[in-house]
């Protein structure tokens, strides 16, 4: 079995000397034990945040041991009476080949059903990060037909859904996402109203200007996942009682300050500001999942994904999701 651990806490812009491979032999299945061969690993940006020591909303990943993480793959052998060989599941086997899960943490390991829904979309917009966007976007900003809701990391796992989610409740979805290819596929594919490419903006005014025409009656909601100046341009056009969903703040992960310019705005708009996270709120997610697999299922959400091939490329692939080298979802195919 190989997998990946964590080998150093990077200081700064994690590398690949952080990681290294590992090959160890696949264990013997006691009762009620199953065997899972991992078909894909999702790469998060919160994975960047377990690298580090310092105390955050998750525990530190522990050194020397497989990189936690999301997987979806195909039982191959079994002495769990609740799942049988062939069954697909999405769980969190980590950055390896294979998993071996408990039958005591039988809730780890979800059935999936692969009809209508390609299993490496449970990582993705039928996962996770769909939920994620879905929790903010329903919970937090909660739009009115004809309101607008702005979005960060638009092109991204969670920011696509978000835009989606928010036409399908009547409102106006504008993006934000670095480059030009990133926003045409935004408006083209995802069906956003409009995408402001944030590179070709050096400074606070000039995004929030480019904010202005694209969203002609202010921003009632926006979906954080960036921070830093794509947050203060929005701030200077957010409407009195518009919404912050805080999700991310990825400009920040490697450690880099990120100021807020104009709290003050707050009051001024009498906004609401609130941060989540999605594991929190597991009593949503059959409501969210519903009606993300349903929208998947009949091609009305759609999605893209970025693989990369092999578990040896998971810690590249990782290195550019924090940079944006991403297009769409991030995931490592392993067979
Ligand atoms: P994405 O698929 O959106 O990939 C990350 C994207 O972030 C990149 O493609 C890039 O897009 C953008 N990005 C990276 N670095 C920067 C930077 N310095 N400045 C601006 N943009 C940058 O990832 P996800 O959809 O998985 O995650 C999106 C956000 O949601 C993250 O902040 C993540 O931490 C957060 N999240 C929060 C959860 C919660 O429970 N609160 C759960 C899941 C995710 P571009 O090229 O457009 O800049």
């Amino acid at each position: 079995n190989r997998q990946i651990h964590l080998a150093s806490r990077p200081t700064g812009e994690p590398t690949a000397d952080n990681f290294k491979l590992v090959e160890t032999p696949v264990p013997d299945l006691a009762d009620g034990q199953v065997l899972v061969r991992n078909h894909y690993l999702s790469l998060d940006p919160y994975m960047r945040g377990r690298m580090s020591e310092s105390k955050s909303y998750a525990d530190p990943q522990p050194l020397n041991q497989v990189m936690i993480g999301g997987t979806v793959g195909e039982v191959v052998a079994s002495k769990n009476s609740h799942f049988a060989v062939g069954d697909k599941v999405v769980g969190m086997g980590g950055w390896q080949e294979f998993q071996v899960v408990d039958g005591q943490q039988r809730g780890v390991l979800q059935k999936v059903d692969t009809t209508h829904v390609p299993l490496s979309a449970y990582l993705g917009a039928v996962g996770m990060p769909g939920v994620t966007g879905w929790y903010g976007l329903v919970k937090i900003i909660n739009p009115k037909a004809g309101e607008t809701v702005v979005v960060s990391a638009a092109s991204g796992a969670v920011g696509g859904a978000v835009g989606q989610l928010a036409k399908v409740r009547g409102a106006r979805a504008v993006g934000l996402a670095g480059g030009a290819e990133k926003c045409r596929y935004v408006v083209e594919e995802l069906g956003f109203d409009a995408c402001i490419d944030y590179k070709q903006h050096k400074d606070v005014k000039s995004l929030a200007a480019a904010l202005k025409a694209e969203c002609p009656n202010g921003i009632d909601g926006y979906f954080e996942n960036v921070g830093g100046m794509i947050l203060d341009a929005v701030m200077l056009r957010a409407n009195a009682f518009s919404r912050i969903a805080m999700c991310g703040m990825i400009a920040g992960y490697n450690g880099e300050p990120i100021p807020m310019t104009a709290p003050q705005l707050i009051l001024v708009n009498r906004m609401k500001v609130e941060g989540f996270i999605v594991s929190e709120h597991m009593d949503v997610w059959p409501e969210a999942l519903k009606e993300l697999g349903t929208l998947v299922a009949t091609g009305k959400l759609k999605y893209r994904e970025t693989v990369a091939q092999g578990l040896d490329s998971a810690p590249e692939a990782f290195l550019g999701l924090l940079k944006g080298r991403n297009f769409g979802k991030q995931l490592v195919k392993l067979i």
